[in-house]
């Protein structure tokens, strides 16, 4: 059980700096090991209605927690304003992430403002949604009309009470199973399904959730659990390895591995020898895939994090609020990334009580 610590959730974070010379985007940025800009992910909100255990554990997270006031977070005209300058940095993927994006306000009138964005190549923009599925059922056409292309669903157990045991709120699997329906009726495919392995907690689920996803419309993917954030208490001990994961699912239903679909793609993928669809397994602690992470993060209240194990956030909401032109923001944007060496997980250490070293931002603060 972690202990009741106090959580910063505004670390300190130096304005983001804007070089003197402004110079006009190429779309072909690279950070300091070679690796491009191409993925956005943008919180929407901190706030959440589920209390996953690894995530935002009660104790923490309690009544007396502080979330961010409105008045700190990003508006959709400064979301949109920024995403337009990444695009013309190169970023052809956007995610909307929280906390629990579906609980800010009014949502699909930005997934409206940030599909009307053009892009330097034509192609149209990625526009992706990660949810706890709570709030789906409900949203899912509204979602697809404003033009999100597609959803992830994190779903962490068939098996109803440790579906609440993990969420930590009492919520029932089967309204998350409607939520996933309704987006496929949407037509927000191909729908992905996350689920967090944690050893102990939820291993029993890895079979039944891998049974009944096969042969559906939805791809299952599991992740190993992470030590993001300083609240979770995490511990080695408690990651099953991806290779474990499919070890257990193979012998009971024969898996083959399949090519990755793009340059950081953080997925490895698995296909069923049956012919009935595949799973994908996401190794963030055990094979490291920091060599082509392409992903930069913008928080809540506008912080740039340009890893997500980063402990300091860069400050562009300052420069949102103090009438800077596009060309500075661009310009800022670009040293940024330019600047960038993060490689966390290839380079984590780990001391022998099985703990991860190092003062983290949380994974409800920047998003997944
Ligand atoms: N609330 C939304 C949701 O749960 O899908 C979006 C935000 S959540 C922070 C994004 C993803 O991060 C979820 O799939 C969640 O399972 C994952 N996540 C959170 N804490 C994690 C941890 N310690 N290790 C691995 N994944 C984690
Ligand atoms: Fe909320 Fe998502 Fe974190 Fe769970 S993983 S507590 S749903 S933000
Ligand atoms: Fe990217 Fe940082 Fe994760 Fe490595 S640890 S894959 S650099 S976000």
């Amino acid at each position: 059980m972690p202990e009741k610590i106090i959580l910063l959730n505004d670390l300190r974070s130096p304005a983001l700096a804007v070089p003197s010379a402004p110079e006009a985007p190429t779309g072909l940025l690279s950070d300091a090991l070679g690796r491009p800009l191409h993925d956005l992910r943008i919180s929407v909100t901190d706030r959440c209605n589920f209390r996953c255990v690894y995530c935002m554990p009660k104790e923490v997270f309690d009544k007396d927690y502080a979330y961010l006031p409105h008045s700190d977070l990003l508006s959709f005209e400064e979301i949109t304003r920024v995403a337009r300058l990444f695009i013309a940095h190169g970023v052809e993927k956007i995610r909307l992430t929280g906390g629990e994006p579906l609980l800010r306000k009014n949502l699909e009138r930005l997934v409206g403002m940030l599909r009307a964005l053009g892009t330097p190549s034509g192609r149209p923009l990625d526009l992706t949604l990660t949810t706890n599925g709570s709030l789906l059922a409900r949203k899912a056409r509204a979602l697809k009309d404003a033009g999100l292309d597609r959803v992830t669903v994190s779903l962490d157990a068939l098996d109803d009470a440790v579906f609440r045991r993990m969420n930590d709120v009492d919520f029932a699997v089967s309204d998350v199973l409607h939520g996933l329906d309704a987006a496929h009726e949407a037509g927000l495919g191909p729908i992905k399904v996350n689920m967090v392995v944690k050893r102990g907690t939820n291993e029993d689920q890895i079979l039944p959730m891998a049974r009944h996803f096969k042969g559906s419309p939805f791809i299952l993917r599991f992740i190993e659990y992470m030590d993001v954030g300083a609240s979770n208490g995490w511990n080695m001990d408690e990651v099953i390895p991806s290779a474990e994961v499919i070890r257990r699912i193979g012998a009971e239903l024969p898996l083959a591995p399949v090519g990755a679909n793009y340059l950081g793609e953080t997925a490895a993928r698995w296909r069923y020898l049956d012919g009935s669809g595949e799973v994908g397994v996401i190794s963030s602690v055990t094979q490291a895939f920091c060599h082509d992470c392409t992903r930069l993060r913008l928080s809540t209240e506008g912080k740039l994090y340009t890893c997500l194990f980063a402990t300091q956030g860069h400050d562009l909401r300052a420069l949102l609020r103090t009438d800077r032109s596009d060309a500075d923001i661009s310009g800022a944007i670009a040293q940024l990334w330019r600047g960038r060496a993060d490689r966390y997980s290839e380079t984590r250490t780990i001391d022998t009580s099985g703990l991860a070293r190092g003062k983290k931002v949380e994974m409800s603060y920047i998003g997944g």
